[in-house]
């Protein structure tokens, strides 16, 4: 491969407010600690972790691409999450704020979490879970998912957390990959102001042969289930019977904690497999650095699903490592009203809001007179994460959400880095809209062509990640060669580097911007485009709420861009759909170049996305072109598809 070409230039700037930057947890001197000796850097971080036998060994790499990290320390990943923090005198602190759907809502400190997580832990003791076992764990947002982890954790056991969203054959796949022992459930969950069933869902994946021999329901939706006598039982029942006390025991810091099936935006999910030290290591650390967290005033909000990698590392290990307190809330965003977020927000006081792209730009589509109604003053710091941000819901998330003034990182990471990679320091970072930046301290990224050199700026490359980091995935459950495959085949010559899927480029300053996905890179007449800078085009004119840019083949320039394009509610009736795609062509021709002029703009009025949100552009790719649709089954709604299908038969 060649290079990616670069087209988007953006020239805004926002240097860090000199009072936050006085204020801040995390200085420049983090990256000088960790270009001095990065091995040392990690292994001081991870002594701020609780180790029940001191680490000697840092990093073992001797069989790669296999990293062992702090190997020979033990620890306990829930002890490090609460008993340390009750101990310390921190019991009476609020860990979790939760606010339900219907506006039921509950309190938990760091005390009254650690007594539940200790007798969960005895409960599934009971039903002998132990060391290693896996447990699936399919739950609402309710508190009970994050004692259920932590209970696992306790143990030494492996979580298999899944979705509540997906189908009893997507949950089926799951446990048997993993081949669980307990599912943890509950009978139902709210969503959009309805009970949707649960239970239900785990009795059809358990038909037939299943490794399951219980499973536990939490009582949430109060809807009726069917109960198996023997293998069910009620979580109030296990918990009641089950003693309160429960010493953790220390476990090899290379002990697995869990597997977590990928978005699966690209196809199949594959099972990533985390451990524990470094794990719990960088996710506490970049939750701290990254957030500018002061534990005891701060009130941190993370907007994900415990189902994705942000909700384990930002909602539940990252965050009760460092005894902060925050808000978990159950439902959508839009009921029962769209200003829910932001009334939580100001009910809460949330200090710090981590969301994705996706949500963001469904608020721009509303319009920014929903937010403006709320009191949004507590917030201090914005943070981004799951696709690229483009430049502008960048500034609209800046200006509409923060008041115009708190800093926005944005956190490139992934299920297999397990915790941040790329991110700007808000206290450090002069920060640019639209650009992850910079590696956080003591990660190292290249952005090589496709023979291992290095790409030099202004143009992209490919990713890749070029010594080990603490958080990194072990493998892919079950399937050790399609771990080296995946992702380390590609560079194995050169040091074994980790290639991971993305493009990027690296500007003069040596900040880093994320170019989509590789296998989404367009071929136009011998240019190599991304579909996030065209993407960001599209977004940057007033009327467009959210875009999605493919490839589609072309006799004559070999591919074609197409372009799908939402137009913003208040804009809706301002044009035909003709004069928006005559008009938006020329505005990418404008803002980026005649080159990334898409032949065909789609103007839609939904995106197919997965369930954590992500934009599904091989499912574009397949209609553009007029072939079959591929897989379906991580999208979170299945008729967008035919709507758009639908839409481009009728020629419109
Ligand atoms: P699959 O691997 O199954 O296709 P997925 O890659 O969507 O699914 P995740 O691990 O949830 O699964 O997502 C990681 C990906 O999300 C990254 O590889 C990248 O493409 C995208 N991403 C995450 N954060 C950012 C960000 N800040 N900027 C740009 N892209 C991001
Ligand atoms: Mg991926």
């Amino acid at each position: 491969m060649t290079s990616i070409d670069s087209l988007l230039t953006e020239t805004r700037r926002f240097a860090p407010d000199p009072e936050f930057t006085a204020g801040s947890v995390a200085g420049r001197e983090l990256y000088d600690r960790a270009a001095d000796d990065r091995l040392a850097y990690w292994a001081d971080r991870a002594r701020e972790l609780h180790w029940h036998t001191p680490f000697e060994q840092v990093l073992d790499w001797s069989n790669p691409p296999f990293a062992r990290w702090f190997a020979d320390g033990t620890l306990n990943v829930a002890y490090n999450c609460l008993d340390r923090h009750v101990l310390a005198g921190y019991g009476d602190r609020v860990a979790i704020h939760w606010e339900g759907e219907p506006g039921d809502s509950r309190t938990l400190t760091y005390g009254e979490l650690t007594a539940q997580v200790k007798r969960a832990a005895n409960a599934l003791a009971a039903l002998g879970v132990g060391q290693g076992d896996r447990v699936a764990i399919y739950l609402p947002v309710v508190p009970e998912a994050v004692v259920a982890m932590l209970a696992v954790a306790r143990l030494g056991a492996i979580h298999s957390v899944v979705f509540g969203g997906f189908s009893a054959e997507s949950l089926r796949a799951r446990i048997e990959d993993a081949e669980a022992k307990v599912v943890i459930t509950a009978d139902g969950g709210y969503r959009k102001g309805k009970v949707f069933p649960l239970k239900a869902t785990v009795d059809a994946a358990l038909e037939g042969e299943t490794t399951i021999e219980h499973v536990l329901v939490v009582k949430r939706g109060g809807n009726e289930v069917a109960w198996t006598e023997g293998r069910d039982l009620w979580w109030d029942d296990a918990m009641a019977d089950a003693d309160l006390d429960h010493e953790a025991k220390g476990f090899d810091a290379e002990n697995p904690l869990f597997i977590l099936y990928t978005s699966g935006t690209t196809g199949k999910p594959k099972g990533i497999l985390h451990t524990s030290g470094g794990y719990l290591t960088q996710a506490a650390a970049t939750h701290h650095d990254v957030f500018d967290l002061h534990p005891e005033s701060d009130v941190f909000w993370c907007t994900a699903d415990i189902g994705w990698v942000t909700g384990h590392s930002y909602v539940v290990y990252g965050p009760l490592a460092n005894g902060a307190t925050q808000l978990m809330y159950e439902g959508t965003p839009d009921t029962p009203h769209p200003g829910r977020w932001w009334e939580l927000i100001e009910k809460y006081g949330v200090t710090i809001l981590y969301t994705a792209p996706t949500a963001i730009r469904s608020f721009m589509k509303l319009g920014r007179q929903i937010p403006q109604k709320f009191d949004l003053s507590s917030l201090r710091l914005l943070g981004s994460v799951g696709e690229p941000i483009n430049p502008e819901a960048w500034v609209w998330y800046r200006d509409v959400i923060g008041g115009g003034s708190t800093p926005v990182v944005d956190t490139w990471w992934q299920t297999e880095t397990g915790a941040m990679m790329i991110s700007a320091l808000p206290g450090v970072t002069t920060l640019k809209p639209g650009s992850a930046q910079v590696p956080i301290p003591g990660v190292k990224i290249d952005i090589l062509s496709d023979d291992g050199a290095r790409v030099d700026p202004p143009n992209g490359g490919l990713l890749t990640v070029r010594d080990p980091w603490p958080s990194m995935l072990r493998g892919i459950w079950g399937d050790p060669e399609r771990f080296v495959e995946t992702y380390w085949e590609k560079f194995r010559d050169d040091g074994w580097r980790y290639f991971a899927g993305d493009g990027a480029h690296v500007d003069e300053d040596g900040d880093i911007w994320l170019l989509g996905r590789i296998d989404d890179v367009m071929n136009v007449s011998g240019h190599r485009l991304s579909t996030t800078e065209i993407e960001s085009a599209l977004v940057g004119n007033p009327v467009v709420a959210e875009a999605a840019v493919v490839g589609a083949s072309d006799e004559t320039t070999g591919q074609a861009v197409v372009a799908f394009v939402i137009v913003k509610q208040s804009h809706r009736e301002e044009h035909t759909d003709d004069e928006f795609v005559q008009l938006l062509r020329a505005h990418v021709a404008q803002a980026i170049g005649a080159i990334a002029r898409p032949r065909d703009i789609y103007i839609v009025t939904e995106l197919p996305k997965t369930r954590s949100g992500k934009i599904m552009r091989r499912l574009l790719r397949d209609v553009a072109e007029g072939r079959a649709i591929g897989d379906t089954t991580t999208l979170a709604d299945t008729s967008v598809m035919q709507i758009i299908s639908d839409k481009l038969r009728s020629g419109a």
